[in-house]
């Protein structure tokens, strides 16, 4: 085996001792390289040489935060999290820092791109582009009222999201309303001394009780407080977490936040956004008003004289016509999925998919026991290593993400990723399967693209919105009949058998229509709050509600108050729905009844995973396609049956 370089070596013990250290160093050496690159501000080292400094810099900042990021979410002491957040808020002050110093943007003007290769030139396009978006050639009073904006955006941001944390509602019932719950809510359920049962708004009690109670009236009342969380202190700070957005982009001379947000997106520009909002909603208006039909037909059956479905009904009756229309036996589908047979089935899979083999490192170091290490070799030739980190325990990260521990730098740095996800050791449900397959196509992506020369193209660098598609379309190899009955076994070694795999796709797949329709009522508010900063937000809320969702507003609600993603996304909700428009159209290109067919598979690596952040993925995908993205294969989804 050529094995150079070698992975990172990992501490046996005094885990803390080491981060410390690693991290201390990394943003002690990215200091260094600061000073550095300012004292040759006359540019005579050369461009070549002053590239190379920032790309070191890159790569030290890159280091810092993978691993101080990682070790905050998985480490078992406590201890080392706290140190690793502590590194990690060190680590973006000298990001903050580095994108105001106008000093080192000077140095970075002067290089002159004709001296440099292609890859160079875009590496230092991209940083200019990084270094005017912060702000670094605004004079002095623009920039210290961008830095008020920003601190503001952050606190307001963050009380938001607090509020809507902190604002649990209940509503106290009959203990017979629990009729029809999952025995384990109803024990956990008890009646208080007044005779009633507290249900609240929080996630694992509205779920069930929206999907199971049969009280129409119940249902009523709790989505009434559940769309009420936080109003209507939530109402005053979106007003001025959207002003806040608006003035900043404003000021760096945007016409609003929608066109900052998106000039480093695939989407391109602001004005994008509406048009793709408006064109899934036309795309998917057949298929939504089809499925709404069967909802609200059922839904008159026991209640004769309602004329529209909203909140109220809409999971109840989607639970309905699963049972009596598509009859998927939940308890039967986990036969199938044995933990231990599912991870050699990913593994088998994506390495015949993308030519790897997965070699486990049984002795490699880890923060933990239930960490599993394998080599990602092709030929002789070692590519990357992954750690999996896939059951849950205390103090961990609770959902499921890809973390990066080192990105991949060509003869310098081998690239390691990790899984970290909270599945059972014992029998999986079909929707983590679907979601360790997702993951997976993150891990690989991170793998794949570990062979640039530049920190800035390594990985999963590519822009925001396209960021999912590659693992939205590895959520199809774990829909595949052949595909599963490749590992899917009960304890007989009998595989899933390929009607039940097709009567969980059926199921899957009622509703896409809806939920396209209701994504895009979320997409427009964010867009819509952003680009005018409306003056009453519950008005606007019910005539986007009233355009773009199939289900009606519910009287009396305020359903921005309690939308958190309005603070992370900002007015980028379209993403998720974008990204998936892209998945559709690069899976297109895949044979449904050969999902190994290598040259596209290989094709697909090479040009869309491989190249990372070194291109636009427009341009990733047009080169794998062979054409320009379209709509067709999504348009195409939505109306299948
Ligand atoms: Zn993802």
């Amino acid at each position: 085996m050529t094995a150079v370089p070698e992975p990172l070596s990992l501490p046996t013990s005094d885990w803390h001792e080491w981060l410390a250290s690693r991290c201390d160093g990394l943003l002690e050496d990215a200091r260094c390289l600061v000073s550095e690159l300012k004292q040759d501000s006359g540019g005579s080292a050369g461009a070549d040489v002053l590239m190379a400094r920032w790309n070191d810099l890159n790569l030290a900042l890159d280091n810092a935060f993978a691993v101080a990021s990682l070790m905050s979410n998985v480490h078992p002491d406590e201890a080392v999290r706290s140190r690793g957040e502590k590194a990690e808020q060190d680590a973006h002050a000298l990001l903050t820092d580095i994108g105001l110093d106008r000093e080192l943007f000077d140095v970075l003007v002067a290089v002159d791109p004709e001296a440099l290769d292609d890859a160079g030139r875009r590496v230092h396009s991209l940083a200019l582009r990084d270094f005017r978006r912060a702000g670094v050639d605004q004079d002095e009073e623009v920039r210290s009222r961008l830095k008020e904006l920003a601190e503001r955006e952050t606190a307001v941001g963050q009380e938001f999201s607090k509020n809507i944390r902190d604002d649990v509602r209940s509503i106290r019932v009959e203990p017979d309303t629990l009729a029809g719950l999952p025995a384990d809510f109803v024990a956990s359920h008890p009646a208080g001394e007044d005779g009633l049962v507290a249900v609240t708004t929080d996630y694992p009690d509205y779920v069930p009780f929206m999907t199971f109670c049969r009280d129409r009236e119940a249902r009523a009342r709790l989505v009434l407080e559940f769309l009420n969380r936080a109003w209507p202190a939530n109402d005053a700070l979106l007003h001025e977490l959207v002003a806040l957005r608006r003035e900043h982009a404003l000021l760096l001379g945007y016409d609003g936040w929608p066109s900052y947000d998106a000039e480093v997106k695939m989407i391109g520009k602001g004005s994008a956004i509406p048009e793709f909002i408006d064109r899934i909603t036309e795309a998917s208006d057949t298929a939504a008003r089809r499925d709404v039909d069967v909802l609200l037909q059922r839904l008159r059956q026991d209640h004769p004289e309602i004329e529209s479905i909203d909140s109220v009904d809409k999971m109840y009756y989607g639970e309905v016509l699963r049972r009596e229309n598509f009859d998927v036996d939940a308890q039967q589908v986990r036969s199938y999925f044995d933990f231990g047979k599912v991870r050699a089935g990913l593994l088998a899979v994506t390495g015949r998919l993308f030519d790897v083999e997965y070699v486990e490192v049984p002795d490699a170091p880890a923060w933990h026991a239930d960490v599993a290490t394998y080599d990602v070799v092709r030929g002789d030739r070692r590519l990357g290593r992954i750690h999996l980190d896939l059951h849950p325990r205390k103090g961990k990260y609770g959902h499921a993400a890809q973390f990066s521990l080192t990105p991949g730098i060509r003869d310098r740095q081998l690239a390691e990723g990790v899984l970290v996800c909270n599945f059972s050791r014992a029998l999986m449900e079909h929707d983590h399967v679907v979601t360790l397959f997702h993951e997976f196509g993150h891990l690989v992506h991170h793998i794949l693209a570990g062979g640039h020369e530049w920190a800035r193209f390594s990985g999963v660098a590519t822009e925001w919105d396209f960021v999912e598609a590659p693992s939205q379309m590895l959520e199809e190899w774990a829909w595949d009949a052949d595909v599963l009955q490749s590992f899917a076994t009960d304890a007989n070694e009998v595989p899933i058998p390929a009607e039940l795999v097709a009567k969980m796709r059926a199921a899957n797949e009622f509703g896409k229509g809806l939920y396209a329709r209701t994504q895009m009522f979320y997409a427009a508010l964010s867009y819509t709050l952003h680009q005018n900063v409306p003056d009453d937000i519950t008005a606007t809320v019910r005539d986007l509600q009233r355009r773009y969702d199939v289900f009606s507003y519910v009287p009396g609600t305020h359903f921005h108050t309690s939308f958190g993603h309005l603070e992370g996304y900002g007015s980028g909700y379209y993403t998720y729905m974008w990204s998936l428009v892209i998945a559709k159209d690069l899976f297109s290109a895949f044979d449904r009844s050969d999902m190994f067919a290598t040259e596209v598979a290989h094709r697909y690596r090479d040009r869309v995973l491989a190249p990372g952040g070194s291109r636009d993925a427009a341009d990733l995908v047009a080169d794998f396609l062979g054409r320009p993205y379209n709509f067709d294969a999504f348009e195409q989804w939505l109306e299948e049956v």
